[in-house]
């Protein structure tokens, strides 16, 4: 055997979800072997601690048991003996999100974080699995999906696949099952998409030719000259369900669940809510490709799996690709400026709705994001501030600031570039992240301006940022109509049965103001029942500053609170387009135009 790590998959009980995997390590450490499983994945910044899955565990040498000790929640130490040491353990499978693993009749999903123990010192040796087919009749048709390269595989076929190291092995999610695949190239390079579920009438076709232009845009953007994507290959995998929505970004790959009404239906062209959010879905874990996976915060050069790893510049990784992923599909003509300035007052009012944007900066969100973004309680919108959309606001206001500034010369994605070229695109070799103040270096360097004033305010203070200034000379005019808009009691409600629950109580807002907390259930208005689709309604009999009476259970008590309604709690930003001068339009194109 040569000198390497091998692991065997098998899908050993689909209706039970267990996964069963036989580790062999040729040269095990004479002093025992340590072996170790993430406790948390790349992207998803919480400790999940992945090896509570494990069911059982064995080690064996030369055909003979041998001892295995635990050390603590994710360590396990082998006997010391002669190689090779193999380690046999099932996984139970039950996780139904793009961060673990899952597996049923229908089919299996697995990130290497979840089910491939790492061997102590031995990272940088190649890895090699065999993935098996689950036994029986059922699973003669199943196919793989993965961006792992093939050792001894057919493409899309069960078989042996390698990783050139273990960092590799677990930044390829895979798929298994009967799922619905179409490919197209994007400058060259092959792109997969694989569908997973039961969707009637899916448009293939219309995905591929949707999502190639969004690949397109964003190769080119990184690499205008050459049109070189990183990668050799990438596969998007979907599980489509009843109802959901998430992704995570890989190297070479993503995986992504959706809502099955969110994809397209044959015969039908317009662009859907539900289908703009998921290619937007589609462009932001695909901008990742570049933005995190391979410029990557200090911080996670090289990731440390065992416990928190801190940054403080999420704001960037996720706030600008967040920024980018809805820019892309304007720029590749999927949607229209129109329906691209309703998106962003669409985060703009997020953003704005809560107080704790007052209390929190995107940096220090960032780097709490392990134990207050990832750990949101009722309280959050009043204490945190979130650094994607916050993040994908500071991202439009470094760009529509850096192009007015530098008269068109410059502009985000010059910035972008620079930090591709010095730390993306060679990092396979020189592995080096940037950190806190490489960032704010090269943005000063890159644009020619002084920009530590902007970093003071936005990105390391809380103040709200100037975007109706500057969109002025974009010609995109900024309102906020709150003082027109609906009466509110300051609070987000959730349907609990057919009653109405308090989920988010707003800071200072009228229901705050009158004694309510969230989790009370509103029952009633001045006497008449509230139930869970009839708020809106009975407050629109009311004017501002009229005085009512709110009921409220709270666990099981009856309580009665009276409340001044108001008029303008909740932000209601408009953005419009203007058609003059054309200095503004031209201006607004060569932002929102390829
Ligand atoms: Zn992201």
């Amino acid at each position: 055997m040569k000198p390497a790590i091998y692991y065997t998959l098998f899908p050993k009980d689909p209706v039970g979800h267990l996964f069963e995997v036989m580790l062999t390590v040729t040269a095990p450490h004479p002093e025992g072997q340590l072996f170790t499983l993430p406790a948390w994945i790349p992207g998803s910044y919480m400790i999940r601690e992945f090896a509570r899955n494990i069911v059982r565990i064995q080690a064996s040498a030369a055909g003979r048991k041998i001892a295995l000790i635990k050390h603590d929640k994710h360590t396990w130490q082998a006997a010391s003996c002669d190689g090779p040491l193999v380690l046999q353990y099932e996984i139970y499978a039950w996780d139904l999100s793009v961060r673990a693993a899952h597996l049923d009749q229908t089919h299996g999903f697995f990130n290497g974080t979840s089910v491939f123990l790492r061997v102590d010192g031995q990272d940088h040796l190649p890895h090699m699995v065999d993935i098996r087919r689950p036994e029986g009749d059922a699973y003669k048709t199943w196919r793989i999906a993965t961006a792992l390269p093939e050792q001894k595989a057919k493409r899309y076929g069960f078989g042996t696949y390698i990783a050139a190291d273990y960092d590799e092995l677990i930044d390829h999610p895979v798929e298994m099952g009967n799922f619905a695949l179409a490919s197209f190239k994007a400058h060259g390079v092959s792109h997969d998409i694989v569908i997973t579920g039961r969707v009637p009438n899916l448009d293939m076709a219309r995905l591929s030719q949707d999502l190639k232009k969004i690949c397109e845009v964003q190769i080119a953007l990184f690499e205008p000259k050459s049109r070189r994507a990183p990668m050799t290959r990438y596969v998007f995998m979907t599980l489509a369900i009843g109802d959901g929505y998430g992704g995570l970004e890989h190297r070479a790959s993503t995986a992504l669940i959706c809502s099955r009404a969110d994809l397209p239906i044959k015969g039908q062209a317009e662009m859907s809510d539900g289908y703009r959010t998921y290619l937007g879905l589609c462009s932001h874990e695909y901008f990742h490709t570049w933005n995190v996976k391979r410029i990557k915060p200090a911080a996670f050069s090289p990731y440390a799996l065992h416990a928190e790893a801190h940054t403080s510049l999420l704001w960037l990784f996720e706030g600008f690709t967040s920024y980018y992923d809805d820019l892309i599909l304007v720029r590749s003509g999927l949607i229209d400026e129109k329906q691209y300035l309703k998106l962003v007052a669409k985060t703009i009012n997020g953003v704005l709705r809560g107080s704790g944007r007052t209390k929190q900066s995107v940096a220090e969100s960032s780097f709490d994001a392990w134990t207050k973004y990832y750990r949101q309680d009722e309280n959050a919108p009043n204490a945190i501030v979130s650094y994607y959309t916050k993040g994908s606001l500071v991202g439009l206001a470094f760009d529509l600031h850096i192009r007015e500034q530098t008269k068109g010369r410059k502009s985000l994605d010059d910035v972008m570039r620079c930090l591709w070229q010095r730390y993306g695109r060679d990092f396979d070799m020189r592995r080096q992240g940037v950190t806190e103040a490489d960032v704010e270096a090269l943005f000063d360097e890159v644009t020619g301006l002084k920009l530590k004033r902007f970093f003071d305010r936005y990105v390391r203070g809380t103040d709200d940022l100037p975007l109706a200034k500057l969109f002025g000379p974009f010609g995109v005019t900024m309102t906020d109509n709150r003082k027109d808009g609906k009466l509110s009691l300051g609070i987000r409600t959730t349907r609990d049965g057919n009653d109405c629950k308090i989920a988010n109580v707003y800071e200072a807002g009228a229901a705050h103001r009158a004694g309510m907390s969230a989790g009370d259930l509103l029952i009633a208005i001045d006497g008449l029942r509230v139930s869970a689709n009839n708020l809106e309604a009975q407050l629109s009999r009311y004017r501002s500053g009229d005085v009512v009476t709110l009921h409220v259970f709270r666990r099981d008590e009856l309580m009665s609170f009276a409340a001044t309604l108001t008029q303008g709690d909740a932000p209601q930003v408009v953005l419009g387009a203007e058609a003059k001068p054309a200095a503004s339009v031209r201006k607004r194109a060569g932002w929102l135009a390829v």
